[in-house]
């Protein structure tokens, strides 16, 4: 229920400020990392440009960092590709071929993950304020609710009854 009404403003929201950009001449640009191509398509709703961090759902395997993105039009293509080989940011061979055999499983990948909310393949457990949110100054986090003691789960493709095993195990013969 609460899915499809998210996924119900998702796409009035997209298309309402894609007829307004482009009353205006503007361009508009959508970072999908999150939902990846299996879940979303901005370009269908209306987005001249979309972003994805394929190190997550596009790879799905933690094992390389990429970037990708779909534009729509001949011309936004040929400006992109001049940028991209001017700045001389091609991937290297061997991530490609990684991105390219990730890219098979994506849509199995993100459907299972669906079943736990998102995730990669593996199960990760970080600390925050230490790591992915270390930038982000203390009183911030504070005022958003990142205390210094929370611990982030990340959580995979696992069989789930091993995940729990191995946190009860974890937790039960840590440090008294
Ligand atoms: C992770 C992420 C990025 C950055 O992706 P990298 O491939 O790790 O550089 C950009 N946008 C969003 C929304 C992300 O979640």
């Amino acid at each position: 229920m609460i899915k499809n009404l998210v996924l119900f403003l998702f796409v009035f929201l997209l298309q309402r400020i894609s007829e307004i950009a482009h009353a205006h001449g503007a361009l508009v640009l959508v970072d999908n990392s999150i939902m990846s191509p299996v879940l979303s398509q901005p370009l269908e709703l209306g987005a001249d440009i979309v972003m994805h961090s394929a190190t997550k759902f596009i790879a799905g395997h933690s094992d390389l960092m990429a970037g990708i993105l779909a534009v729509k039009g001949e011309s936004l293509v040929r400006e992109i590709a001049f940028l991209q080989n001017a700045v001389g940011t091609g991937l290297a061979p061997f991530d490609c071929c990684l991105c390219l055999r990730g890219i098979k499983t994506m849509a199995l990948r993100v459907e299972k993950q669906q079943a736990k909310g998102a995730g990669s393949v593996k199960s990760l457990i970080s600390l925050p304020c230490f790591m992915s949110h270390a930038s982000i100054p203390a009183s911030v986090r504070e005022a958003r609710g990142l205390t210094e003691d929370l611990v982030r789960i990340s959580v995979g493709i696992e069989d789930v009854e091993d995940l729990i095993n191995d946190l009860d195990y974890a937790i039960s013969s840590g440090p008294k």
